[in-house]
């Protein structure tokens, strides 16, 4: 599973990128409200949101009641506790094989990291053993194809390409080529593209619609790859392409490298569903499993 403490610290170099880091926060001597109030404004500065971070206060002063604590770096502790409980419902790993094949649909706006977590989640899935087929649904942008047709040839995995044309043809003949070839998984990666952009939510709709009529149980999985990077900005398109296509799950991108990271907070607040990976880094087994109580720990390191 690589190396564990390699990409903590590499988490935590990024989240620690908060400015004011939040940990320098606790080495008062006092719990009073210039405390919670600097606390109020780290946590906002975090891209936590108003409604996580009024939460987070308010849990975190239950707690320091509870514990009687007057010690600022007790507070800590207690806060890492309640971020932790917080993002706890987040963490769900993503379940291979009660389908055969599952089929995972993925989209994002351009630039969040799809087609790298694709090429990440395609080498994950293959050294678990699972055959995997790639479709290529993006098939406007040739670039986009090429890049996947890379990942594909690396991992040695087959993949659905065609030039141009529909993307919800390509997507169904992915489907079922890989219900043919009894394939463990087909990816399908999709065009980037904003939810402001209304027919091009609407293909996506269709991607979606047309998959169910290759298998009648798919898409298993509906993800949505954010930068986490972009703090609430990920929020926005989490609410905007859950209403457009029902997620699944989530990819949280690019954490190796960001001041927003609490905006994991916000999501876990606002629209709980499940971050199956994070992304910690360009590299192709920069890809981690989310745990709750380590990214609170990082957060807060
Ligand atoms: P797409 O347009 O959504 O398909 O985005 P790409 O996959 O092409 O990624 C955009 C940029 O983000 C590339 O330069 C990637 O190397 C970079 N990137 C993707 N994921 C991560 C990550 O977890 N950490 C870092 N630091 N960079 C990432």
């Amino acid at each position: 599973e690589g190396d564990r403490k390699g990409w903590m610290d590499r988490l935590k170099a990024g989240l620690r990128k908060t400015g004011t880091s939040i940990s320098t926060i606790f080495t008062g001597t006092k719990i009073d409200d210039a405390l919670y109030e600097e606390l109020e404004d780290a946590l906002l500065m975090a891209d936590t949101g108003v409604k996580a971070t009024n939460h987070l206060l308010q849990d975190l002063k239950q707690r320091v009641k509870n514990s009687k604590t007057t010690d600022p770096a007790a507070v800590k502790a207690l806060l890492a506790d309640a971020l932790a409980d917080l993002l706890k419902p987040l963490e769900k790993p993503l379940a291979i094989g009660e389908h055969t094949p599952t089929v995972i649909m993925v989209a994002g706006v351009n630039g969040a990291g799809k087609t790298t977590s694709i090429g990440k989640l395609t080498k994950h899935l293959a050294d678990h053993g699972e055959s995997v087929l790639l479709a290529a649904a993006d098939t406007f942008r040739a670039a986009a194809r090429e890049q996947l047709g890379v990942w594909a040839t690396r991992n040695t995995v087959e993949i659905v390409s065609q030039d141009g044309g529909d993307p919800a043809a390509v997507s169904f003949d992915a489907v079922s080529a890989g219900r043919a070839r009894g394939k463990d998984v087909v990816l399908v990666d999709t065009a980037g593209r904003l939810p402001t952009q209304l027919h091009l939510m609407e293909e996506l709709k269709k991607i979606k619609r047309v998959v169910t009529k290759a298998d009648a149980s798919a898409p298993h999985e509906v993800l949505l790859v954010i930068d986490g990077n972009t703090g609430q900005n990920a929020l926005n398109q989490v609410k905007a392409f859950d209403e457009a296509l029902q997620l699944t799950g989530l990819i949280v991108t690019k954490l190796d490298g960001t001041a927003k990271g609490g905006v994991l907070a916000a999501i876990a607040q606002e629209k709980p569903i499940p971050v199956y990976f994070i992304g910690v880094g360009e590299k192709v087994e920069d890809l981690e499993t989310f745990n709750a109580r380590e990214f609170a720990q990082a957060l807060l390191a």
